[in-house]
C-alpha cells in the first residue's frame, strides 16, 4: 500500500497546480488583457459609425460586440442587441468582421474547466482520504477496504494462544462451548449422525466477563483461525461500507473454513429494527447483510459464528431467531470460587509471598468481574513495586481491591476533625442496624479514608454468599440498613448531611422494585409497573403504568422507606451505648474489621 502512495500524491498535486493556473489566469489575465484600451459605447454610436463608414473590424459575440475604427486606433465595445439586418450593413460599410470562432471552441474547454476537471479533483481528494482511512483501519484485526472490494488474507489469524484453562471459573460456558470445539475437531462424527452445529452462538453477560477470551479458548481448543471483528467497526464508515465487509468477511471465513468468526458487540449492529424515521440505514444494511449470509450457508460448513452482548434484550429477534444465533450461553459475574480461580489464573504472571489467600481476597471483592479481578492483581503488584518490595503480599492485594473498586487514598486527607467524627458515627450507622437484624457480622471491614473516587470511606460488604432468592423481611432489613447512615447522623448530632445520597438513592431503587417488579405490595398484588430495560448494564426500568398509579406508587414508595428509617432509629437508639463505641473506635483505627466489630459489640455492656 505504501508504494501508490507517491504517484498518488504527486497527481493531486498536478490537480492542484493545474487548477491554480487557470484560476490565476482568469482572475488576472484575462480582465488585463481588456483593460485600458477597450471603451464601452451605446448601442447607437456602434450604428453610427457603421453607417459613417468609420469602421475597421468587428468580432460579434453572444452577449457583447468588440469593434475598433476605421485607423484600429481604439477599441470598442457595446451589448449584442437584436438587430437582423446588421450583417448586411456590416458588409455595406466595408468592416472586416466576424462571429468570434473561440467561442465555438469554448464549450469543450468550459465543461472541461467546469465539469471534468473539478471530478478528476474530487476523485483525487476521494483516493487520497480513502488511503488515509485505510491506513488508520490497518491494525491487526481491522480490515482494509477498497471502495467496498475486498483485499486478502485482512484478518489475521489470532496468535494468542489463549485455551480454555486460561480463562478461569465461567464452567458452564466452557462446558456448552466444548461441543463447538469438538465439531470442530471432528465434524464427521456430527455429519455422520446427521446433527448440525448452531451456526451461531450468542455469548451474553456483563462486561469483562471473559467471552472475549471464551471466543478466542474456542479457536486456540480446535486450533482453528480466529477472525474478529467488533460490531461498531462494521457502522462507522459510509452507507453500504458494513454490508460488503460483512460479504469480504464471510467470503474469507468460507476459505478458511473450519473456523471461527467472532462479532463482539453485535448489538451496534443487531439492534432491533424499530423502522423509527431517520433510522440508521447503514445499520440495518449491515445486518440485513449479516442475515442474509448466516442464511446462505449449508450447515456443518465449519464456520461457527460467536458473537457477544451486554445487552441482549436489545437484539433484533430475526437474529435470535433458529438457524441464526439459536445458542446463547449466558457467561455471569464469578462466585466466590469462580473470582478465586480467576485470582489464581492472573497471579501465576506476578511474584506473590507463600502466605498470600487467594480465598479471603476473593471473599472481599465480591460483585467483582473478571476484568476487575485481573486489575485488582496488577494493582497489587504495582504496589509492590511502588514499596520496594520484590513480591506481592497479602496486604497489597486487600489495599488494591479498595483501589480498584473505590479509587486510591487521598494523601492529603480533606477530613476536618468533626467530619470524620460525622463519616465514623454513619458507617457504624449502616453497620449496627444491618448486625441488629441479622445477628451477624455486618460487614468485613470498613475504612473511613478518604478516596480519590470521591467516596469519603469504603465498606467490604460481605460475601452474599449464592443467595438468588430474598425475601420481603430481607430486603425491607436492607432498605433499613441503607437509612442506618442518615439515622446515626440524626440521633447523634440533631443534624443531618449530605453524605447519605447514595444510600437514598439505593433505598429508594429497592422500595420501587419491591412494589413494581416483584409484586410484594398488597394493593397491586402480583402486576408489573416497570419492566427492565437492561439486566448487564445498570437496570434502568420504564414504568408502564398509568399516571395514577405512579402516583400511587411514589406514595408506597416513600411509605415502605419512611417504616424503615424510623425502624433503624429505633434500634440505634437502643443500642446508643454500642454506637457510640464502635464510631470511637473507627474514628481513632479510621479501619474496623468485621471480626473486631463483633468483638466490640458482644463485648459486655460499657466495657
Ligand atoms: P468481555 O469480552 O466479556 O467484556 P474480556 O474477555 O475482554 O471481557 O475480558 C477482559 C479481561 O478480563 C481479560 O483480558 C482477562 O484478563 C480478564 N478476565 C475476564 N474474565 C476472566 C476469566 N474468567 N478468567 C481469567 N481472566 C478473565
Ligand atoms: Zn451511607
Amino acid at each position: 500500500m505504501k508504494e501508490v502512495k507517491s504517484p498518488k500524491k504527486s497527481l493531486l498535486y498536478y490537480y492542484g497546480i493545474a487548477m491554480l493556473v487557470i484560476f490565476l489566469f482568469n482572475i488576472i489575465v484575462t480582465p488585463l488583457l481588456l483593460q485600458g484600451q477597450v471603451e464601452e459605447v451605446d448601442y447607437g454610436t456602434f450604428m453610427e459609425m457603421i453607417e459613417d463608414k468609420n469602421i475597421g473590424s468587428v468580432q460579434v459575440e453572444n452577449s457583447q460586440i468588440v469593434f475598433t475604427d476605421k485607423e484600429n486606433t481604439a477599441v470598442y465595445k457595446t451589448g449584442a442587441m437584436e438587430d437582423p439586418t446588421l450583417t448586411q450593413r456590416l458588409y455595406d460599410s466595408g468592416a472586416k468582421f466576424a462571429k468570434n470562432i473561440e467561442k465555438t471552441m469554448s464549450p469543450l474547454l468550459s465543461i472541461f474547466l467546469t465539469v471534468i476537471l473539478p471530478m478528476l479533483i474530487f476523485v483525487g481528494i476521494g483516493q487520497y482520504m480513502n488511503k488515509k482511512l485505510m491506513q488508520n483501519l490497518d491494525g491487526p484485526n481491522a480490515m482494509a477496504f477498497g471502495m467496498g472490494k475486498s483485499n486478502a488474507k485482512v484478518y489475521v489469524q489470532s496468535t494468542e494462544g489463549i485455551y480454555f484453562d486460561d480463562v478461569a471459573g465461567e464452567d458452564e460456558a466452557k462446558e456448552n462451548l466444548a461441543e463447538i470445539v469438538d465439531y470442530l475437531h471432528n465434524p464427521n462424527k456430527y455429519s455422520e449422525v446427521g446433527a448440525s452445529m448452531p451456526k451461531g452462538v450468542l455469548l451474553v453477560g456483563p462486561p469483562g466477563t471473559g467471552k472475549t477470551m471464551l471466543a478466542k479458548a474456542v479457536a486456540g481448543e480446535a486450533g482453528v483461525p480466529f477472525f474478529s471483528m467488533s460490531g461498531s467497526e462494521f457502522v462507522e464508515m459510509f452507507v453500504g461500507m458494513g454490508a460488503s465487509k460483512v460479504r469480504d468477511l464471510f467470503r474469507q471465513a468460507k476459505e478458511k473454513a473450519p473456523c471461527i468468526v467472532f462479532i463482539d458487540e453485535i448489538d451496534a449492529i443487531g439492534k432491533k429494527r424499530d423502522g423509527q424515521i431517520g433510522g440508521n440505514d447503514e445499520r440495518e444494511q449491515t445486518l440485513n447483510q449479516l442475515l442474509t449470509e448466516m442464511d446462505g450457508f449449508e450447515g456443518n460448513n465449519g464456520v461457527i459464528i460467536l458473537a457477544a452482548t451486554n445487552r441482549p434484550e436489545s437484539l433484533d429477534p430475526a437474529l435470535t431467531r433458529p438457524g441464526r444465533f439459536d445458542r446463547r450461553v449466558p457467561v455471569e459475574l464469578p462466585d466466590l470460587a469462580g473470582r478465586e480461580a480467576i485470582l489464581k489464573v492472573h497471579a501465576k504472571k506476578i511474584k506473590v509471598a507463600d502466605d498470600v489467600d487467594f480465598h479471603t481476597i476473593a471473599r472481599m471483592a465480591s460483585g467483582t468481574s473478571g476484568a476487575e479481578l485481573a486489575n485488582i492483581v496488577n494493582e497489587a503488584a504495582l504496589r509492590a513495586v511502588r514499596n520496594e518490595r520484590s513480591f506481592v503480599r497479602q496486604a497489597d492485594l486487600e489495599e488494591s481491591i479498595e483501589v480498584v473498586l473505590a479509587g486510591y487514598q487521598k494523601k492529603n486527607a480533606i477530613l476536618s476533625d468533626s467530619e470524620k467524627k460525622v463519616v465514623a458515627y454513619h458507617e457504624i450507622g449502616h453497620a449496627l442496624v444491618a448486625a441488629m437484624q441479622t445477628d451477624s457480622a455486618p460487614v468485613q471491614k470498613i475504612t473511613i479514608i478518604p478516596r480519590t473516587s470521591g467516596a469519603l470511606g469504603y465498606t467490604m460488604q460481605v460475601e452474599q454468599g449464592d443467595k438468588v432468592l430474598m425475601t420481603k423481611k430481607e430486603l425491607e432489613n436492607k432498605i433499613a440498613t441503607y437509612t442506618g447512615g442518615r439515622a446515626a447522623e440524626e440521633i447523634v448530632f440533631g443534624e443531618i448531611t449530605t453524605g447519605a445520597s447514595n444510600d437514598i438513592e439505593q433505598a429508594t431503587k429497592l422500595a420501587r422494585a419491591m412494589i413494581t417488579r416483584y409484586g410484594m405490595s398488597d394493593e397491586f398484588d402480583m402486576v408489573a409497573m416497570e419492566n427492565v430495560n437492561n439486566q448487564y448494564l445498570g437496570g434502568d426500568t420504564t414504568l408502564t403504568c398509568s399516571a395514577e398509579t405512579q402516583k400511587e406508587i411514589d406514595k408506597k414508595v416513600v411509605e415502605i422507606v419512611r417504616v424503615q428509617h424510623q425502624k433503624a432509629k429505633q434500634i440505634l437508639e437502643e443500642n446508643r451505648g454500642k454506637l457510640d463505641e464502635l464510631a470511637k473506635f473507627l474514628y481513632e483505627q479510621e479501619t474496623i474489621t468485621g471480626m473486631e466489630f463483633m468483638e466490640i459489640l458482644n463485648g459486655k455492656e460499657g466495657a
